[in-house]
């Protein structure tokens, strides 16, 4: 029997691993909330048909398995579509295996829980008494149903002392996994989102403007871009006069204000400080100049929100613009000149945009690649 339950928890420990990291698949991740939830029902179903194969033997004459368990954490962990999902699976693999007293038994007892479980669910919000409810409410239709079905007294007993606490044990010892598991991988979510995301923006990083730019430089990937770097005019006299909270609240309209600017195709980014840059890939000269400046424009004519909206600012910006790869063939090449032509912007006077190389054709790459 202890080995019995050794293969219980193997089965539960493994399977919920497993089952983890398929939800962390890139692929999984970016389905909707609704297929994330028939793919928990579904898990749950899986779970349901191993804990049935892996019973266990409490004595001679008595076989508990554990199917409880994943209609618990579809309920808990996917709601009501979930514990469908998995209360169907549950049904049709116990009548595939006959149609007899016992299945229909099944169908009663499963359908009574889950019917229990969802009204705790929606009742209940502390995860651990949710846990210890539903258990408590499968362990006592549990008793019912057995106390109607099995005549012998004795051998009645016998079975309930066995699976009220095996399944105390088995569902406490699968919510805290389940939750732990969850809390861990929604953590790693947040560590890789900050790897490559600002935290005061939400714009991309400096680590991801060095990635995209090697990216769109080199290999498959390779294709012509405009890359901007943009630099707030006079940015220390906005943090002298109004304060550096109300600085941190200017960047981050900004950067909301360059994100809606640029749409899907193109990547915005905060380098640091008041610096920031955009990759506008397939962007040529001229488009790059006209874009760079309608941007120039809207920034200077956009009211900015300081102490608590209780005040509105304006300020201005200066653009420099280098192309891929007319201006340069290699990322820091690149960078250098749009920097230059920034640092040309400022000293003309600042609020304008300058282009590296002005006089470069606006072949794209492939285009030029091929006519060698
Ligand atoms: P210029 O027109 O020459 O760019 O003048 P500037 O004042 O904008 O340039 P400078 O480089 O002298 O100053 C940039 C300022 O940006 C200095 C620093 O206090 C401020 N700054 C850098 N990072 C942050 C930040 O995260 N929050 C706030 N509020 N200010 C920042
Ligand atoms: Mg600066
Ligand atoms: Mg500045």
């Amino acid at each position: 029997m202890i080995g019995d339950f050794i293969i219980n928890a193997s089965i539960l420990v493994t399977f919920l691993f497993i089952y983890f990291q398929l939800l962390q698949t890139s692929f999984i991740k970016k389905q909707k909330k609704m297929t994330k939830t028939i793919f928990i029902g579904v898990a749950g179903g899986i779970l349901t048909l191993l804990l049935m194969t892996f019973s266990i033997q409490a004595n001679d004459t008595t076989i508990i398995d554990l199917r409880h368990i994943p209609l618990l954490i579809s309920t808990i962990f996917g709601g009501w579509l979930s514990l469908f999902i998995t209360w169907f699976a549950n049904i049709t693999i116990r009548f595939s295996m006959g149609i007899t007293p016992s299945s229909i038994s099944n169908l009663i007892g499963m359908t009574l829980i889950s019917l229990a479980y969802l009204a705790i669910h929606f009742k209940v919000h502390n995860l651990w008494k949710k846990t210890f409810l539903m258990i408590l409410t499968s362990n006592t239709i549990f008793l019912i149903l057995t106390y109607s079905l099995i005549p012998d007294k004795v051998y009645f007993i016998q079975l309930n002392l066995i699976f009220w606490p095996t399944l105390f044990g088995a569902g406490f010892f699968t919510v805290y996994l389940f939750d732990f598991m969850k809390k861990i991988h929604h953590k790693y979510d947040e560590y890789e989102k900050f790897a490559v995301r600002d935290p005061l923006t939400g714009l991309f990083n400096i680590r991801k403007f060095d990635e995209k730019m090697n990216e769109l430089t080199q290999g498959k990937e390779m294709m012509p871009f405009a890359l901007m770097v943009i630099d707030i005019d006079y940015f220390k006299n906005i943090n002298d006069t109004y304060g550096h909270p109300n600085g941190d609240m200017v960047l981050a309209q900004l950067g909301r204000l360059l994100q809606d600017s640029c749409g899907t195709t193109n990547f915005v980014f905060r380098n640091g400080g008041e610096e920031f840059t955009i990759i506008m890939p397939e962007c040529l000269h001229h488009s790059a100049k006209a874009v760079a400046e309608k941007l120039r424009k809207s920034i200077a004519d956009h009211r900015f929100a300081i102490d608590h909206e209780r005040k509105y600012i304006t300020l201005t910006v200066s653009i420099g613009v280098a192309l891929f790869p007319y201006s340069s063939k290699n990322t820091d090449g690149l960078y250098k000149l749009a920097d230059l032509a920034l640092y040309e912007a400022k000293n003309s006077g600042r609020n304008q945009v300058k282009i590296s190389h002005p006089g470069a054709d606006s072949v794209p790459l492939k285009m030029q690649a091929s006519s060698k």
